[in-house]
């Protein structure tokens, strides 16, 4: 594969780039999976709540890719937090997506006022030990979550996936991942493509290289050491958005995009955020 894997704390390896598929509808989901592996894509980022696991799924079956070369990921919609409904929202996820393992399951959100994510998550580490899924993690959890996992429960989270862009760099969060051994995964790693495509200094930063605003954002999340998802239903920018690891940010290009922080938020706030 083009893409080069990260190591999981628990040795599991995992591309450093894959597709992300919210709000992309199950029809649909089929076709730009499809894209996306043919393009050279090895890792697929779902959850139960996008509705898509099933055409995500069928794509991956009929790709011809064998199982073990694709890295799937799907997470525990906040509804089915508990330890038996979690049980059952991954046999769920599993028949849906038509798989008998999946790499890597998330808990979607801490939701801490409902205060389950202890015992969700100790459903995660039973999956863990039976074989089920190969790595468990957490998405939207802030440093007092993980800490009150790390205290109460046996696995560290290998993954957190956070809203992480130029706009929002996360330095908190991200220091105190790489002193847990937990990988930092940004989602909408391209602040979902509005205005920040469109910053001066990014588009700058592209003419300089003869690349796209994109694809520098990619490659600033790379060098930082971020897992990305990135997300296109238009087949040229799902390889466009693959197309980042033939050159390199320099440490002058770094910097500037480094100073595009605003601690901006595109998404809800997970200290608040109770959707069920
Ligand atoms: P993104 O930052 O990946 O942006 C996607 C949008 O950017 C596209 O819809 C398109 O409009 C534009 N775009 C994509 N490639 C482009 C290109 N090459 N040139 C110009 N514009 C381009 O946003 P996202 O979809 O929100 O995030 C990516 C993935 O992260 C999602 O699909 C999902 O898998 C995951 N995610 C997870 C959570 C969570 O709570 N865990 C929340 C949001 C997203």
């Amino acid at each position: 594969s083009k893409v080069p894997p990260i190591i999981l704390n628990n040795g599991v390896e995992m591309p450093q780039l894959g597709f992300g598929v919210w709000q992309v509808p199950d029809d649909e989901a089929e076709q730009a999976v499809t894209t996306a592996l043919e393009a050279g894509y090895r890792s697929i980022d779902t959850a139960a709540i996008y509705g898509n696991e099933e055409g995500t799924g069928k794509a991956i079956a009929a790709s011809g890719v064998p199982r073990e070369d694709v890295f799937v990921t799907t997470k525990l919609w906040n509804s089915d937090q508990g330890y038996d409904s979690t049980l059952r929202a991954f046999d769920t996820s599993l028949a849906t997506l038509g798989l008998d393992y999946l790499d890597l399951y998330l808990m979607h959100w801490p939701l801490p006022s409902a205060d389950k994510y202890v015992d969700t998550y100790r459903a995660f580490e039973k999956l863990l030990a039976d074989g089920r899924v190969r790595a468990i993690g957490v998405s939207n959890f802030l440093p007092e979550h993980l800490e009150r996992l790390i205290a109460e429960t046996s696995v560290i989270p290998a993954v957190n996936q956070i809203e992480l862009h130029p706009h929002l760099q996360q330095h908190a969060l991200r220091e105190y991942h790489a002193e847990q051994g937990i990988a930092t995964e940004a989602w909408s790693p391209l602040g979902q493509g509005k205005g920040l495509l469109e910053v001066p200094a990014i588009v700058a930063i592209a003419q300089k290289h003869g690349r796209t605003p994109a694809q520098i954002v990619l490659r600033w999340h790379l060098q930082l050491g971020n897992v990305v998802i990135p997300k296109s239903v238009t087949p040229s920018r799902i390889k466009e958005n693959l197309e980042v690891f033939d050159f390199s940010l320099d440490t002058e290009d770094l910097a500037a995009i480094s100073a595009l922080n605003e601690d901006r938020r595109l998404g809800p706030d997970p200290a608040t955020f109770d959707a069920g």
